[in-house]
């Protein structure tokens, strides 16, 4: 018997994994997380699966439902939006799979932020511009640690992907506009991958009326930094003809002896 914590991507049933869409259709416990991953998904269960949304569910409840299945040898799919590393509250739950000796295993899905780059057409590290992604929140009820506020991720002037910070925005714009300015893009992408997706596009000074006006208060990506809008960056020296790498010869012999970095 084992605990599958699954990923079940961002909402497209397309987005889930083959791997986890055989596992939901095998496991005779599926345990899902309430209105983020899409009925579809669910509905591969087998018929006589037990299908368990955890949504009004306390973690002692969630863990009641897998030790009592570990009673049972029934494997258990636990099913998570996204991908399982970021945001899914998952590491509380292996803790205590450790502590009672409950296998499990982890597989990976398609995050949120992944979709919302893919539905916006962008690319979240551009060369010479923005090299490192920061996938964080806004300080809301959960507390931030201590070197993580925003305003200090801020300062390093990177593309920003805020989770779970929708109804943040004063507070965002305030701790980011001293490194980013008021004019710095911001693109909001409600629902991801959905049939009634959402793309708000605007800046740190007007995202906030932009977004009440299209009426999002929930499950929604929010993207800060130049690379948001840039045109005129660099190239990668990847497809560079005058840069050698594993695969592939300069063209020139000036920088030849130089690696390429993708
Ligand atoms: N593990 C998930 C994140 C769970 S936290 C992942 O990897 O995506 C929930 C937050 O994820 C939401 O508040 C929202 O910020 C984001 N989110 C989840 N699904 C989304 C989607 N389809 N479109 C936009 N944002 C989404």
């Amino acid at each position: 018997m084992k605990v599958y914590i699954i990923g079940a991507g961002p909402g497209d049933p397309g987005l889930c994994t083959v791997r986890a869409a055989e596992l939901i259709a095998r496991c005779p416990v599926v345990l899902y997380t309430g209105s983020l991953v899409p009925k579809e998904i669910i509905a591969r269960a087998r018929a006589d699966a037990r299908v368990l949304d955890s949504s009004g569910m306390t973690l002692d409840e969630i863990i009641a439902v897998m030790t009592d299945a570990h009673g049972a040898d029934q494997d258990v799919a636990r099913v998570h939006t996204g991908d399982p590393s970021i945001f899914g509250s998952t590491a509380e739950q292996m803790r205590r799979l450790e502590s009672l000796g409950i296998a499990f295993e982890i597989v990976p899905g398609v995050s949120s932020f992944s979709a919302a780059a893919a539905a916006i057409g962008k690319e979240l590290t551009l060369p010479e511009l923005a090299q490192t992604v920061i996938l964080t929140r806004a300080e809301g009820r959960t507390p931030m640690p201590a070197g993580e506020k925003l305003a200090d991720l801020g300062r390093h002037g990177t593309t920003l992907a805020l989770f779970l910070s929708i109804t943040l925005l004063d507070e965002i714009r305030e701790a980011l506009v001293p490194s980013y300015g008021e004019d710095c893009p911001v693109v909001v992408v409600h629902r991801a991958s959905w049939p009634d997706q959402k793309v708000v596009t605007g800046t740190l000074a007007d995202i906030k009326g932009k977004v009440k006006a299209a009426g999002i208060r929930s499950q929604a990506m929010i993207f800060v930094g130049p690379a948001l809008t840039s045109t005129d960056f660099a190239n990668s020296r990847l497809y560079d003809p005058a840069f050698s790498h594993r695969f592939r010869k300069a063209r020139s012999p000036t920088r030849g002896s130089e690696k390429a970095t993708p």
